[in-house]
């Protein structure tokens, strides 16, 4: 089967995400781009995660053709490929609807850097980018703008969080990241002022850049 490993691993995360609550039955996306043939594995649309299995994944080029999978890609399939085209390192994208990020997004409100995992995927707070149409050019040149030179994961206004990395691990780690960070906002709000991270702190996790990392939390697939 092509990309056989990028699949399993897109139905992995796709799993992850739903256990994880980042998603629900379709919502959301995945996709992982193989650095030898510039293939993307992507999860097909609207196709519950917890039936997923690696042959349903579909297999597309960089322009959105499809190369394999008996299901149409991702309807956001521009604004994954968009980020390969534009980040030649990043070789994986993860967009959800997870509760407190879409909620912080919907209220224009950016991610301070506060807590320590946040820090390891931004330089800066995670930007809230203006609403687009899902599925659009626009919402994925929304996307990068969003990103930056320095962050690895953007808030899309009335629509939820995305996130890139070196693989499907980062880049699930860091929607996690921005779903805790989003949650412990709205909490810390409550206790009171809230702290960032001092900039000697933020430049030291930052230091890792999860771009470069060597991908050492990389967790067995498990068989499907
Ligand atoms: P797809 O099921 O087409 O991937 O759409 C889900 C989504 O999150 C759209 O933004
Ligand atoms: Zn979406």
């Amino acid at each position: 089967m092509l990309l056989q490993e990028l699949r399993e691993q897109v139905v992995y995360y796709g799993r992850q995400m739903l256990e994880s609550g980042l998603t629900m039955h379709t919502g959301g996306n995945l996709s992982a781009r193989d650095r030898e043939t510039g293939l993307i594995a992507i999860k097909p649309s609207s196709k519950p995660y917890d039936l997923l299995k690696p042959e349903d994944i579909t297999v597309i080029d960089i322009e959105g053709n499809v190369v394999d999978g008996p299901y149409k890609p991702s309807s956001e399939w521009p604004m994954h490929t968009l980020i390969y085209k534009t980040h030649p390192r990043v070789c994986a994208v993860v967009h959800c609807h997870s509760i407190y990020a879409t909620a912080a997004a919907a209220a224009g409100q950016e991610i301070p850097l506060f807590n320590h995992e946040l820090c390891m995927y931004c330089s800066s707070p995670v930007r809230v980018m203006p609403f687009e149409i899902p599925g659009s050019d626009a919402l994925g040149e929304s996307a990068i703008r969003g990103f930056g030179t320095d962050n690895c994961v953007t808030l899309l206004q009335n629509h939820g969080p995305i996130a890139m990395g070196a693989s499907l691990w980062h880049a699930f780690d860091a929607a996690c990241a921005v779903e805790q960070a989003a949650h412990a906002l709205f909490i810390t709000k409550a206790y009171g002022q809230l702290q960032l991270i001092p900039e000697e702190g933020r430049k030291a996790l930052r230091a890792c850049d999860p771009l470069q990392r060597e991908d050492t939390g990389k967790v067995e697939i498990i068989a499907v």
